[in-house]
């Protein structure tokens, strides 16, 4: 082969590939809605990096072409329904304009005694096949960088080939992405936001599954340590930037009054956390009509604290006819801990987020019967209504809070 050809690459000639995922499984016309929404996100999220970008879509793919590729790609890996991206050089559909590229970029990274291997994938089902194409693409980059090993099972560095229609596109890495659904295609959910770990990551794994969100925290005033609210609120900010260019909404909720009003109508201590978990759950109610959420999210987990049995759980879900969805009933904390990290959600000293109302001892197994009638003598109606007049609202973009209602 002659590769007298081989040039230096420059960002010019590059683009991201971007692959999608679970949108194969879907009816053409799904598959089409879904895409368009997809490439939406894409350009809200670039324009909101002022990346100036155009793309293309041939099968199966999403092309991005823009003056900064990097940079591109670091924003494209952070939007929900994309498997995996890809810095690549396009070529034209010949051989020796493939093996040109495919040897510079090679070039770049694989020094001599390192093993290799070429995956080619073609679209055109004629002519060489891809173990051929491979073979050929792979013996011009043997030749031109001296003391390679070829290793199809386990080389130190893999070159993918990809020869479509309209060219080739040549690339030796993939940047992975969070895969799930576009954000915005599976309707909007209302979800309790804390100071803490997990509610965090529950909001997320439900972006991710393609809902739009809108945030609700319940503020326990003094009740609650004096990071609580700063720390919900940095959670909202560090959650927006992963459906950036769409404003997210977190309404705060003033509640002090619930907690003085357990203590002043003497209700069991071991019983409050349930009913501050219904509490939440009512104001949720109220709001996700506002909003037009179908479903309320929390970060609750089987088992994790003494208020999270499946006896409480059910006696918390009671309280509202609206459904209640948990993204994390099966985790453990230490699968939560390593989401919250990759999320960027994870703070290791946040202060002070203590709750003056938790129990000692929380009851295991409330009786709802009991409940009712405490949520009955404290007037829990007009508890509520007390909080809804005392609404605050943030909304954040791009990882950043822009304004406060
Ligand atoms: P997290 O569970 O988010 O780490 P936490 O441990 O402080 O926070 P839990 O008592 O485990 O809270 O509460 C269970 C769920 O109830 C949370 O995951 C969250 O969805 C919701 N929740 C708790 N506190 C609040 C709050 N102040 N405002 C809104 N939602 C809350
Ligand atoms: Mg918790």
């Amino acid at each position: 082969m002659n590769t007298t050809g081989v040039k230096r690459l420059n960002d010019a000639e590059k683009l991201v590939m971007v692959r999608y995922g679970e949108l194969f499984l879907k009816s053409d016309s799904v598959k089409h809605y879904f895409i368009g929404i997809l490439l939406r996100n894409i350009g809200k999220a670039l324009s909101a990096s002022s990346l100036s970008h155009r793309y293309e879509t041939p099968r199966g793919r999403i092309l991005i072409y823009g003056d900064e590729p990097e940079k591109i790609a670091d924003v494209v890996s952070r939007i929900f329904g994309i498997i995996d991206v890809s810095i690549c050089v396009q070529t034209s559909t010949r051989l020796e304009d493939i093996c040109s590229s495919a040897i510079s970029l090679a070039s770049t990274n694989l020094r001599g005694g390192m093993s290799f291997a070429i995956r080619v994938k073609r679209q055109q089902k004629t002519g060489l096949n891809s173990q051929e194409l491979g073979k050929l693409i792979g013996s011009a980059v043997y030749d031109y960088i001296p003391g390679l090993r070829v290793d199809l099972d386990n080389p130190d560095y893999e070159l993918f080939i990809e020869i479509r229609d309209f060219g080739g596109l040549v690339y030796d890495s993939r940047k992975a992405a969070p895969g799930g659904l576009p954000w915005g295609t599976q309707g909007k959910v209302l979800a309790l936001l804390s100071s803490g770990i997990d509610s965090p990551v529950a909001s997320w794994l439900m972006m991710k599954r393609g809902c739009e969100i809108t945030h609700l925290h319940v503020d326990a005033g003094n009740w609650g340590g004096k990071d609580v609210t700063y720390a919900a609120i940095e959670n909202h900010r560090r959650l927006s930037g992963w459906c950036a260019g769409n404003l997210l909404s977190l309404t705060i909720i003033r509640s002090e009054n619930l907690f003085d009003t357990m203590e002043l109508y003497r209700i069991p201590p071991r019983y409050r956390c349930v009913i501050c978990k219904r509490f939440m759950l009512k104001l949720a109610a109220h709001m996700m009509q506002k909003e037009g959420a179908l479903a309320v999210v929390t970060g609750e987990n089987l088992g994790q604290v003494a208020s999270q049995t499946l006896a409480n759980l059910s006696v918390i879900s009671e309280t509202t006819g609206v459904p209640v969805l948990r993204p994390l009933i099966t985790f453990d904390k230490e699968e939560t801990v390593n989401l919250a990290r990759i999320i960027g959600t994870f703070v290791s000293h946040p202060g002070d987020l203590s709750c003056r109302a938790v129990p000692k001892m929380p009851a295991t197994a409330a009786v709802l019967e009991i409940v009712k009638q405490c949520e009955q003598k404290m007037e829990i109606d007009k508890v509520i209504a007390d909080s809804l007049s005392h609404v605050r609202i943030i909304k954040a973009l791009n990882g950043e809070i822009i304004k406060e209602i």
